[in-house]
């Protein structure tokens, strides 16, 4: 008899379990059908900042899979259709047809059913965050409006609420735009929640460096509307003029559906799965941005909404729902990001999640350059490494720095993942030729630091 296995959510997580899926049972075997309430299906929500931006004009490239390419693989993408329910004990979900001619709501039987909702952008509850003219950033779709509103209504000021990294690519993007950015934070540096102060001081000053006016240590109170359009920002501090206003106040997952259902969700909001990414639900998997994933520095659950996870996840869940017998092993939260010219990247624990979490660390700091000091094109690099001053393990690292800083943090994220010792780290064979590194890499000198102050 043939199997159905049933898709919400059509992006990275849920497209990627549907084509892994796909790949290892043929048709007659397993019927796939994915459920997406958006137009588009496998898009990289990754590169809306550099949409917007207009470094890439064509949408059709940010969508590495349309819904037809999927139809002809064999899996049934119904894009407009959004599942409202899920009933576990009757093995249905409750679809709404979003589509003008669509045909209202219908149950649809599932055998399996793969929860791939994503995340929804945290929208602070103040005055006027529902007005024309602010936007949250994370679909596709989202990415479209925004650039929709800089291209026809060619705002003049744009504020950025917050300080991530999705604000801060953002602002990125309008900058190229040409028009004028304020960012505002309820913290005292950007990226407060991934970086150290020390490191967030580094990002402010290449902030300012291209332009955007930062206002950190302000809440926002709300936004000043005029017939629905948001015309301004009020912090703490001060009323800032805003044409357009992009809310990079983080993301929390999108977990309610499963949770109304009775799937477990865990205290991170994020539903709980095991390491075969199976809910507490038998058959019913979760993957992406809506689940919490074990940190493997820390030992604690926690949702750490990455695309890097949520394709990796897809791929366990489409090979253990199909009989399979894979495991994700969990994250330990490396991420790079690019603001104009400068690179900032970070995995594990910062100092200051160290001190929360009780771990006694030492944290090295070091300034050197991306080549050899004499070799044309190097910039300064920033590396700072955090090591248990117990084990000498490395647990955390942050570099911030220009050309070639940015991926260095994957050399750093394998050490941390292999527990590797810092003074084991600072002996390591690493490449080296003038137009790439300096005799010494940076990262060696910061490991080679930390393990001096042990
Ligand atoms: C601006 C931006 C930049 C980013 N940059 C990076 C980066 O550089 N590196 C990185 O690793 N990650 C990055 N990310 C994060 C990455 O995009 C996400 O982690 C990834 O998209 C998560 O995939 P997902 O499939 O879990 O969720 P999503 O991509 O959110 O997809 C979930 C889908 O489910 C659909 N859906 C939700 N509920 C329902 C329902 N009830 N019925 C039907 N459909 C539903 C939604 O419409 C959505 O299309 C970025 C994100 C943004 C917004």
């Amino acid at each position: 008899m043939t199997e159905r296995l049933v898709v919400i959510g059509g992006d990275a997580a849920g497209m990627t379990a549907a084509s892994r899926a796909r790949r290892r049972r043929d048709l007659v075997d397993l019927e796939i059908v994915a459920f997406e309430r958006g137009p588009y299906t496998s898009y990289s929500a990754c590169g809306i900042p550099y949409f917007v931006g207009d470094l890439v004009s064509d949408l059709g490239e940010l969508v590495a899979r349309t819904p037809e390419e999927h139809r002809r693989n064999g899996i049934d993408v119904r894009i407009a259709h959004e599942v409202i329910g899920i009933h576990l004990d009757r093995r249905r979900v409750r679809v709404r047809d979003l589509s003008a001619a669509g045909a209202g709501e219908r149950d649809e039987p599932f055998d399996q059913l793969v929860v791939a909702t994503g995340a929804v952008p945290y929208r602070p509850a103040v005055p006027g965050i529902d007005a024309d003219g602010v936007f949250g950033v994370q679909t596709l779709a989202d990415g479209v409006a925004v650039r929709r509103a800089i291209d026809d209504r060619k705002p003049r000021r744009a504020v950025i609420v917050g300080g991530g990294y999705i604000g801060l690519e953002m602002a990125e993007a309008l900058v190229r735009r040409g028009l004028e950015v304020a960012l505002v934070d309820r913290t005292e540096q950007p990226m407060a929640a991934t970086l150290d102060a020390d490191m967030g001081a580094l990002v402010a000053k290449s902030l300012r460096a291209v332009g955007v006016t930062l206002h950190m240590g302000e809440p926002v109170e709300g936004f000043d509307t005029d017939g629905g359009t948001v015309r301004a920002v009020r912090t703490t501090g001060r009323t800032l003029p805003a044409d357009v206003v992009i809310l990079g106040t983080g993301v929390r997952p999108d977990s309610r559906l499963a949770g109304d259902a009775g799937v477990q969700i865990g205290d991170s909001g994020g539903i709980v799965t095991d390491a075969r990414m199976e809910t507490s639900v038998e058959g019913v998997w979760a993957a992406g941005d809506c689940v919490e994933s074990v940190d493997l520095v820390t030992g604690r659950r926690r949702v750490v909404a990455l695309g890097t996870h949520a394709n990796k996840q897809g791929r366990v869940v489409g090979i253990n729902a199909t009989g399979g017998d894979v495991r994700f092993p969990g994250v330990i939260g490396t991420a790079a990001s690019k603001i104009c010219a400068y690179e900032v990247a970070r995995s594990g624990i910062t100092e200051r999640e160290a001190g929360v979490a009780g771990v006694d660390v030492v944290a090295a700091t070091i300034e050197s350059t991306s080549r050899a000091g004499y070799f044309p094109g190097g910039a300064p690099i920033t590396v700072k490494v955090v090591a248990e001053r117990r084990s000498g393990k490395i647990v955390g690292a942050q570099i911030v720095g220009e050309e070639g800083a940015g991926k260095r943090i994957d050399v750093l994220a394998t050490a941390i993942w292999n527990r590797m010792h810092v003074e084991e780290f600072a002996n390591l064979d690493l490449s080296y030729a003038p137009p790439f590194a300096p005799v010494w890499d940076p990262v060696l000198v910061a490991a080679r630091k930390a393990a001096d102050m042990l």
